[in-house]
This record gives C-alpha cells, sequence and structure tokens, in this order.
C-alpha cells in the first residue's frame, strides 16, 4: 500500500506535475495506491487514474458535489435522488483512490463506516418508501469492510427491505482482487434472502481484467449474482475506439454486461482527466458499429445542478418527409422508414 508522494516516488520516477501534487482543503483526495495497483503503475493508464497530479489543484470550474447529492439526501449517508432507488454511503474508504472520483466531497474524508444506528435509520427510511426498488451500497466501497460487519449490514437490510434490490458496487475487484476469500462470499451467500444483488464493477481499461479480478468476480458469478460494468470515460486512458471494444469484449467472455460508459462528472479536480462530449460522441459512434448490442454500453452524462443521467447517442433519425422518417445508417446510408 503506498499512501504518500515520497513513498511513490521510490516506486516511479515522478513527473514534475505529480511530484507538485498538494493536499487542497475540501477538494483533496488522498493518496492511497493499493498493492494490487502499484505493481501496474508501468502501465500508463493506470498510472493516470491512481497518481495524483498538480492538474487536480489547478481545477477552478467543477464543483465538489456536481449531482447535487447533499440536497437529496435522508442523511449524510442516504441519498435519495432518484424516485425509485436510493444510495447508501456505506463507507467512504476506499483501496485505492481513484483521481476520477465524482464522489469527491465524500471518500477519503475520514468519517468512516456506517454505524448500526444508521444503517437502522436507513433501512427504515427504504422499508417507509415503498417507491424505492434498488439501494445502491456504495461509497466508498463495502469491501473494505471486515466480513462480520457485511454481515451485519446485510443482514438488517434484508430483514427490513426484503423486496428490494441491492447493488454492491465496488471498484475493489480491480484494485483489490485478493479481498474476494471465500469467507466473504460465505457472508454473501448467507443473506442471499428475498430480492436478488447485483454486482456492479468498474474496470476502465482491460488490463485491469487481470486474472485475480476476473476470478473475484467469478465468485459473484457462481453464487448467481450477475455483474455489470461501468466504464468512466477517461483521457488518457480509455479516450481511443480500440481500447473501449477490447474492454468491452474482454467484459462479455467474462460474463460481465458492460452496462455504461460514462462522461466524466463535472468534479473539481478532474477537468484534466474528462473528455469532451464532441468525442465522446465520435467514439460512441464508432464503437456502435463494431460491438453487438450486448457488448455495447450506454454512453450517458449525469447533468449538473442534480439534472440527473442523460443517454448521448449520434442522432440516426435525421427527418422526416410526407411519407417516411429518413435515417441515416451507422455506414452513412440514408433510408426511408414507411410513416
Ligand atoms: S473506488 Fe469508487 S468511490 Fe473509491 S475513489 Fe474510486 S471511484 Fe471513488
Amino acid at each position: 500500500m503506498i499512501n504518500n508522494i515520497e513513498e511513490l516516488g521510490k516506486h516511479i520516477k515522478l513527473t514534475d506535475d505529480e511530484k507538485a501534487w498538494k493536499e487542497d482543503g475540501e477538494n483533496t483526495l488522498p493518496l492511497l495506491i493499493s498493492d494490487h495497483i502499484a505493481k501496474m503503475l508501468s502501465n500508463p493508464a493506470i498510472r493516470v487514474q491512481f497518481v495524483p497530479s498538480r492538474k487536480e489543484n489547478e481545477d477552478t470550474v467543477g464543483t465538489l458535489d456536481p449531482q447535487c447529492e447533499k440536497e437529496n439526501s435522508h442523511s449524510s449517508r442516504l441519498v435519495h435522488r432518484y424516485h425509485n432507488r436510493a444510495a447508501f454511503l456505506v463507507t467512504d474508504r476506499c483501496f485505492a483512490y481513484c483521481r476520477h472520483c465524482f464522489r469527491r466531497r465524500f471518500t477519503g474524508k475520514l468519517t468512516g463506516e456506517a454505524g448500526e444506528e444508521e444503517i437502522r435509520d436507513a433501512a427504515g427510511y427504504i422499508k417507509e418508501h415503498r417507491e424505492i426498488k434498488e439501494v445502491l451500497l456504495t461509497g466508498g466501497d463495502i469491501f473494505t469492510l471486515p466480513d462480520s460487519h457485511i454481515d451485519r449490514m446485510l443482514s438488517i437490510f434484508k430483514a427490513e427491505c426484503p423486496s428490494v434490490i441491492f447493488r454492491l458496487c465496488t471498484r475493489a475487484v480491480a484494485t483489490a482482487p485478493q479481498r474476494f476469500d471465500s469467507a466473504l462470499f460465505s457472508v454473501i451467500k448467507k443473506n442471499q434472502t428475498g430480492a436478488p444483488y447485483y454486482l456492479m464493477t468498474q474496470f476502465n481499461h482491460p488490463a485491469e481484467l487481470t486474472e485475480e479480478s476476473l476470478k473475484a468476480v467469478g465468485g459473484f458469478l457462481e453464487l448467481g449474482i450477475p455483474a455489470f460494468n461501468q466504464t468512466v470515460l477517461l483521457k488518457g486512458v480509455n479516450d481511443d475506439e480500440g481500447t473501449l471494444i477490447e474492454l468491452s469484449e474482454k467484459l462479455l467472455m467474462n460474463r460481465i454486461k458492460p452496462y455504461y460508459l460514462f462522461q466524466g462528472d463535472l468534479v473539481k479536480g478532474t477537468r484534466h482527466l474528462r473528455v469532451s462530449i464532441e468525442r465522446g460522441l465520435e467514439i460512441e459512434k464508432n464503437i456502435r458499429r463494431e460491438l453487438s448490442g450486448l457488448g455495447m454500453p450506454q454512453y450517458t452524462a449525469d447533468l449538473p445542478e442534480g439534472g440527473g443521467k442523460v443517454i448521448l447517442t449520434h442522432d440516426y433519425l435525421i427527418g422526416k418527409d410526407s411519407s417516411s422518417y429518413i435515417f441515416q445508417t451507422p455506414e452513412g446510408e440514408i433510408r426511408h422508414y414507411p410513416l
């Protein structure tokens, strides 16, 4: 584990921008790199995701809470921004902090894990609000908690809200796959009652799909828990068609559905990692030609000021005449679809 810039400098030769990164008050996301990720830092696509840079300090555009979670929260840990789903912030800890993290306002802020009272309060709220059909267990990363704490939390939620789907949101399968041992899977199995779990992973580059990581995801699949992947579109990581196609194909081959390709949120400190929406749309159009519907993630942006998610896609319907809708095929040809 690496948690300071001097130590990091012993592992890799730091650039001037990396050396000049500074803790920056509220905007600071700590430096923390797991042993698993430390072994992969020679890959530039991994390095840029975990090694901090002065560019984070220079960003004056974004905000710390681009999704307006704070004002749509029942408590400091339960966000209820969408009518039918909520997010419970289990802990602020992760095994490694991603420099593009959209929840900088909370992640790594040393608030620690949710206590039993907070869990019971959240479970009570979810039970009372019957419109909530799905809850994201997120943070931070639930799997940084000891097995006994995960057991306690899942058993409370399952007892109080048996018909709610819980999404287990984790980057730990990519950053600390060794965490996923048989004892942990026994805890999950024990709490597999009522509505199903869904595993939500974040793999951003094919190099992250190591043998260990795929084994960790495989443990969930063996329990019958479906896996969906959310990728963040990041400059210097995956802003090229070939990388995203390879990632999608590899995910599919390992029974992980590519679900979202997120436009980077307008989070302060992450501007240097964001790809323009024009380029994102171009990538979306090009990879759609190469991937099946099964392999194609939805390119999505979270709109500022809590505007919610919108799907970004090339518009194939380009007009209408007296007898037909006019479409442009992905190859650029025109087709008329009768009214
Ligand atoms: S694992 Fe998730 S919550 Fe943690 S730093 Fe990365 S993006 Fe943020």
